[in-house]
C-alpha cells in the first residue's frame, strides 16, 4: 500500500497472511493527500507493551507532528473509526484479542524539550508528549532544574506520564504541571491550565478520546549535583524495593489509602511470590505481578482476579487495577 509520500506502507503480518481491516482502503483513499508517517497494520501489540502481551491491533500509526495528528484525528472520526493514543507501553495490558480500530502514537515531532520562560519564580519547561520520561528527567539535570527527581526510573512518555499523572516517592505529575496542551476528538487543540487538568491519584478524570500533546513543568532552578543524587537515591530505591530486569508494568493496583499499600495487602492475604502458571506475584514486591515469559494476557488477568479475590477475602478492600486494561470486553 502507498502513501502519498512514496514510503510503502509496513505490514508485519500475522502468519503468512496479509489481513487490513475493512475500513483500510477508504481510510488510505481520505489520508493519502497529506499523509507522510508510518502506519502498521495488523500489528501485535506485544510489540508495543512493556507486559509483550497482547493480540494485534487493526493499525498503529506514527503522526509526525500536530498537523498530521490532527487531519488523523478528523480522518478518524469522519470514518467513525475507533482510536486510542499510547505512549512507550509500560501501563497497558491488551486483551489476546486485540484492538478494533487505530493505535497511535505520537512520532517524530512530538519529542522536544523547550525552557521558555519564568513565572511566578518557576523556570517553565515545555515538552512534547512524545519524549521519554527518562531523556526529560537527564535534560532537567543537565540544565540544573529540580522538581521531577521523583520520576527517575519511572518509564515510559511524557504524555503517558501526564495522563497516569504518574509519581514516586510523594512526587507526582500534578505538583509540577503548569499547563498543558491538550487535542481533542475533533482533532482541536485547548490550552489548560495544571489546576483545570483534573489530574486525581494515578487518574486523568477527561474522556479517553483526549490526548496530551504537550506538558509545560514548573520546574526550580537547583544545584546539579544535588539533583543527579536526588535523582541517583531514587533509583538505587527503586533498585532495592522493587523487582528489577522482569516483564511488568510496574505497580499492578493502586494504592486503595496512603496508609494502605497495595503490596502490602497483598503480602498479607499471603500471595507474596504466588505464581500460577507463567505469571507471578513478585517475591520482592507484591504489587508487581510478573510475566515470567510466554504469559498471555488472559493468564495476567487470571492472577489479577485471584489477588483480588484474595485480598477482599482477607481486608474487606477491592484493589483497582493501576495498569489500563485494553481491549477486554468481559472485565
Ligand atoms: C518497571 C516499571 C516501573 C514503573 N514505575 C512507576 C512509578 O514509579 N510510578 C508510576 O506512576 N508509574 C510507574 N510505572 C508505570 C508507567 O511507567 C507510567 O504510568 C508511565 O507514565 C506510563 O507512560 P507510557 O508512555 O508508557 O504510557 P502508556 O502505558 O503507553 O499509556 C498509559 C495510559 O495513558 C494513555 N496515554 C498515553 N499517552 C498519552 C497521551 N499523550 N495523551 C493522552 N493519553 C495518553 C494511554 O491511552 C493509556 O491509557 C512503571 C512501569 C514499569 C514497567
Amino acid at each position: 500500500m502507498k502513501t502519498s509520500c512514496g514510503t510503502v506502507t509496513r505490514e508485519r503480518e500475522q502468519g503468512n497472511r496479509r489481513q487490513l481491516p475493512d475500513w483500510a482502503d477508504q481510510f488510505n483513499d481520505l489520508m493519502i493527500d497529506f499523509w507522510c508517517g508510518e502506519m502498521l497494520w495488523n500489528i501485535s501489540m506485544a510489540d508495543f507493551s512493556s507486559y509483550r502481551v497482547g493480540g494485534p491491533a487493526e493499525a498503529v500509526i506514527f503522526p509526525l507532528g500536530i498537523n498530521e495528528l490532527a487531519l488523523l484525528i478528523q480522518g478518524l472520526r469522519k470514518l467513525d473509526i475507533n482510536w486510542l493514543v499510547l505512549g512507550r507501553g509500560t501501563n497497558i495490558l491488551v486483551a489476546d484479542e486485540g484492538l478494533k480500530g487505530v493505535v497511535i502514537i505520537l512520532g517524530r515531532d512530538f519529542c522536544s524539550i523547550d525552557q521558555t520562560h519564568q513565572d511566578a519564580g518557576f523556570e517553565l519547561v515545555r515538552v512534547k508528549g512524545g519524549c521519554a520520561m527518562a531523556r526529560l528527567v537527564n535534560w532537567c539535570t543537565d540544565q540544573e532544574l529540580s522538581g521531577l527527581e521523583f520520576a527517575a526510573g519511572i518509564p515510559g512518555s511524557v504524555g503517558g506520564a501526564t495522563a497516569m499523572n504518574a509519581g514516586a516517592w510523594g512526587g507526582q505529575i500534578s505538583d509540577v504541571l503548569h499547563s498543558a496542551i491538550i487535542m481533542d476528538s475533533k482533532g482541536i487543540l485547548h490550552s489548560k491550565a495544571g489546576e483545570d487538568m483534573n489530574l486525581g491519584y494515578r487518574n486523568w478524570n477527561e474522556p479517553a478520546e483526549m490526548i496530551a500533546v504537550e506538558t509545560t513543568f514548573k520546574l526550580k532552578k537547583g544545584e546539579k549535583s544535588a539533583i543527579a543524587e536526588k535523582c541517583r537515591a531514587n533509583v538505587s530505591l527503586r533498585k532495592k524495593q522493587q523487582p528489577m530486569n522482569v516483564i511488568s508494568c510496574g505497580s499492578f493496583f493502586k494504592n486503595p489509602a496512603p496508609d494502605k499499600p497495595a503490596g502490602r495487602l497483598i503480602e498479607e492475604a499471603g500471595l507474596k511470590g504466588f505464581k500460577i502458571g507463567n505469571v507471578m506475584v513478585s517475591d520482592k514486591h507484591a504489587n508487581f505481578i510478573i510475566n515470567t515469559g510466554g504469559a498471555t494476557a488472559a493468564d495476567i488477568v487470571g492472577l489479577m482476579r485471584h489477588v483480588q479475590n484474595r485480598v477482599w477475602r482477607h481486608c474487606g478492600i477491592r484493589l483497582e487495577p493501576e495498569v489500563h486494561l485494553l481491549g477486554f470486553t468481559d472485565l
